[in-house]
């Protein structure tokens, strides 16, 4: 009986022990397995592209990936507050992915940063929901000189356009990037280029930069502050952003400086100019340059379509013969936003912005007028950013 026991026990134990096998590795060739093989084998992923094309709907879409319209009401109704797929885009993709033969998802871009995933739950019903894109991260630092452009020098020195505008932004409060840039200038960065299945994607964020503007160097330094904020900072820590931004436009030329005599094209007589003009073609979108309310958006006589900002108790800024409005009186703005578009309406003799800033009542010269200073590092995250700056520390010490 006792010995039956004894049996009966190493019968369980060695099945318990094969179950366990069998469940935690499903590899039981241990023979074959070399140390490089993993354990568990990968799975096999396929993915097909579906490329939507001119005048098809999603209906048609899901149609030629094999669903029936049952389905696609199913995915839309899924995607209900989450993604509308009824605004997909020409030229973009769907693709089916496959783990072994058996389907994954559908997966759609939505832009650069999120993707629409279309899954099945375990009864089979379709599950929609947003995903950052997954790609591939790598740091990367890059030197450039301009010759001709930022533009032009920032691809040649590998960087895509919008690393280029980002680029442009760190630096916009310190750097009129429309009139001051000259041949020599440099700058260097450290940023994120992304891959997806060995395809270079949008690049990423700019961790670290510098920029020499005329023999002058700005540092910026992107510091995440623990309330979630993000700026970018010198590197001795003061903040980058101030209240106004150089010119109204990204990048243009100055057509007619300030001035307190000049000769006026359109009413024949010399008169001062307390402005500055910057030339750019028709609709360009002129940009708010500081925070504030719009405290007017109509004709005005000479400067027709003109738009008046109050920043605080002290600033003004006016935007003059503007093609098309983008905003209204009484409306809020943000530094950087598009309050309306370049034209030539009023006294003007070709598409340009004419932009004044007043202090106190008093027009004063945008290019030269002392600034404030934003914000420096507060003192309590002080030791986070120094932190953060650290892993920058070579990128700095060679300049
Ligand atoms: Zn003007």
């Amino acid at each position: 009986m006792k010995r039956t026991l004894f049996i009966l026990i190493v019968l369980l134990l060695s099945v318990g022990i094969l179950w366990g096998m069998k469940r935690n590795s499903p590899v039981v060739q241990t023979a074959h397995v070399s140390e490089d093989t993993p354990d568990v084998p990968q799975p096999v992923i396929t993915k097909e592209s579906f490329s939507i094309e001119e005048g098809e709907t999603f209906a048609s879409v899901m149609e030629r990936m094999g669903y029936g319209y049952a389905d696609m009401q199913e995915v839309l109704d899924a995607g209900k507050g989450i993604y509308d797929f009824t605004q997909i885009v020409l030229g973009k993709n769907f693709v089916i992915r496959k783990k072994d033969g058996v389907f994954d998802a559908i997966v759609y871009d939505i832009n650069s940063e999120e993707q629409a995933v279309i899954t099945k739950d375990s009864t089979g019903a379709f599950v929609v929901t947003k995903q950052d894109i997954p790609y591939d991260i790598t740091e990367k630092e890059v030197h450039g000189v301009i010759d001709s452009s930022l533009f032009l020098a920032g691809n040649q020195a590998g960087l895509d356009d919008r690393t280029i505008l980002e680029l442009a932004d760190i630096f916009t409060w310190e750097i009129d990037f429309a009139t001051v840039i000259q041949k020599g200038d440099s700058f260097s960065l450290v940023y994120e280029e992304r891959t997806r299945d060995g395809q270079r994607g949008p690049s990423g964020r700019i961790f670290a930069a510098t920029f020499v503007n005329q023999g002058k160097e700005y540092t910026a330094v992107r510091f995440e502050d623990p309330d979630g904020g993000i700026g970018y900072y010198t590197k001795e820590g003061d903040s980058l952003q101030k209240p106004f931004l150089k010119a109204p436009l990204k990048f243009s030329r100055i057509s007619s400086g300030y001035s307190t005599a000049r000769f006026h094209p359109v009413i024949g007589r010399t008169t001062t100019h307390l402005a500055i003009d910057y030339a750019a073609p028709i609709g360009t979108p002129i940009m708010a340059t500081g925070d504030g309310t719009v405290i007017r958006a109509s004709w005005n006589g000479g400067y027709g379509n003109f738009i008046a900002i109050r920043h605080n108790d002290t600033w003004d800024t006016h935007y003059a013969h503007l093609s098309k409005y983008a905003v209204k009186a009484g409306n809020k703005v943000s530094q950087g936003d598009i309050i309306g578009y370049v034209g030539s309406t009023g006294w003007s003799t070709g598409p340009h912005v004419h932009y004044e800033m007043v202090k106190n009542g008093v027009k004063v010269n945008p290019l030269t007028v002392e600034l404030p200073a934003g914000d420096p590092i507060k003192d309590e995250w002080r030791s986070s950013f120094e932190e953060q700056k650290k892993k920058y520390i070579d990128f700095f010490g060679d300049r």
